[in-house]
């Protein structure tokens, strides 16, 4: 077996599901300590609160919002006061800029970093415009997703459309609440009731689903998402440990609780900041094409770091060619969303099928026999291709500074 392959093993059969804030998600963070610290490496664990998944946070908005419709019997205006601020904090969470989640969070996660005492106090001089110091972040999560009905192969292709459905109907709902609420519009409270209630059954049936998927569905083995990015992030870590590129400060973050609304990731920035960082992060790279991020996020497109895609595209041409696509993924948030956001720097690098799908995502099909060992080896090499990159522009300026 491929000793990238055989990453894949240890985590997604070995080991085997690991939902977020679960005790296997546990077994594989010591896992992950072992191997960084087996390869020379200073490895340190982060622990964090986060929920088991996130389904608790959207039942509360999407129930909130029913429940807002069901207070207008009593009082219209009661209504508007629930819904309103229930749509400002579901956008809020989805844009991942401040979420309710923590206040549900019992469960413990737990991020692992890892780097080189001896590039921890070497950072890259980036002369130009402006001089700062850069060091280089690698993430990737290594919890796994609960299934769900939304990822059942025959309904993930609609998954951005079912996602806007459920926006519009709670935009909807609070809109024609405000509506009612307003005196001169009384004489059309019926109709504007009545235009509400398609909006409130479709919600009744993601609720029922939500909840469906929290009873009845189990966490998957996670073998693309995400033991393939992590196979990948060890494949560079050994690389870097035999052959070290000078200059280059590197650190590795394997991040707990993606799945569960970037938990780990969050509770990184908050630890560590985004200044003088750059972040590639790897998740999903098992089957289909690979790619580069160019933007990401599923509501606004937030452009990923301009500087490391050209050098992805150079690295890319540069002979020996390496087959990567640039392309923007528009469906849930990864890890770099949330710097993104923030207005880090950061490019997700992943795989997918010709219609842009993540190949088995979110579901009991993620298994390590639809990973590809040929995908996590392209990755791998384009991951060390860049970072040689940006150790050549050290020299550079080192030489004409
Ligand atoms: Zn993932």
């Amino acid at each position: 077996m491929h000793p990238l392959m055989k990453h894949v093993h240890r985590l997604s059969v070995q080991i085997g599901p690991r939902g977020s804030g679960t005790p296997r998600e546990a077994e594989a963070a010591d896992w992950l300590v072992q191997r960084f610290k087996a390869m020379g490496y200073q490895a340190s664990v982060n622990t964090f609160r986060t929920v088991g998944s996130f389904s608790y946070v959207q039942m509360f908005f999407f129930g909130g919002i029913l429940a807002a419709f069901g207070l207008s019997f009593v009082h219209p205006l009661l209504g508007v006061l629930l819904a309103l601020p229930l749509l400002v904090l579901y956008v809020l969470d989805v844009e991942t800029r401040f979420s309710i989640a923590p206040y549900f969070a019992k469960r413990a996660s737990q991020n692992i970093r890892a780097w080189r005492e001896d590039d921890a106090t070497s950072h890259i001089r980036i002369t130009g415009d402006e001089e700062r110091l850069d060091s280089i972040v690698i993430m990737a999560h290594y919890d796994s997703s609960r299934a769900a009905l939304n990822f059942h192969p025959k309904m993930v292709k609609g998954f951005r459309s079912s996602f806007f459905l459920v926006f519009a109907s709670l935009a909807a709902i609070t809109f024609f609440l405000v509506l009612r609420s307003i005196p001169a519009l009384a004489p059309w409270e019926t109709p504007l009731t009545w235009a509400s209630v398609p909006f409130a059954a479709y919600l009744v049936i993601v609720l029922l689903m939500l909840a469906h998927r929290e009873l009845f569905c189990q966490y998957t083995p996670g073998a693309n998402d995400n033991a393939s990015g992590v196979a990948v992030m060890l494949g560079v870590a050994a690389r870097l440990a035999k052959h070290p590129l000078p200059g280059l400060n590197v650190e590795f973050v394997a991040t707990g609780a993606e799945e569960a609304g970037t938990f780990g990731c969050l509770d990184y920035i908050k630890q560590y900041g985004l200044e003088g960082k750059t972040f590639i992060n790897l998740d999903n790279l098992g089957q289909g094409q690979l790619f580069a991020a160019e933007a990401e996020g599923i509501v606004r497109r937030y452009p990923a770091d301009s500087d490391l895609l050209s050098q992805i595209q150079q690295v890319a041409q540069a002979k020996p060619a390496l087959p990567i696509a640039i392309r923007p993924y528009r469906l849930l948030t990864t890890d770099a969303t949330p710097i993104l956001v923030r207005g880090g720097r950061a490019v997700s690098i992943m795989a997918c099928a010709e219609d842009g799908s993540l190949p088995n995502w979110h579901w009991i099909t993620d298994t390590s026999s639809h990973v590809e060992p040929q995908n996590l080896k392209l990755a791998e090499e384009l991951v060390y291709r860049i970072l040689q990159e940006r150790g050549r522009v050290f020299h550079d300026t080192e030489a004409t500074g």
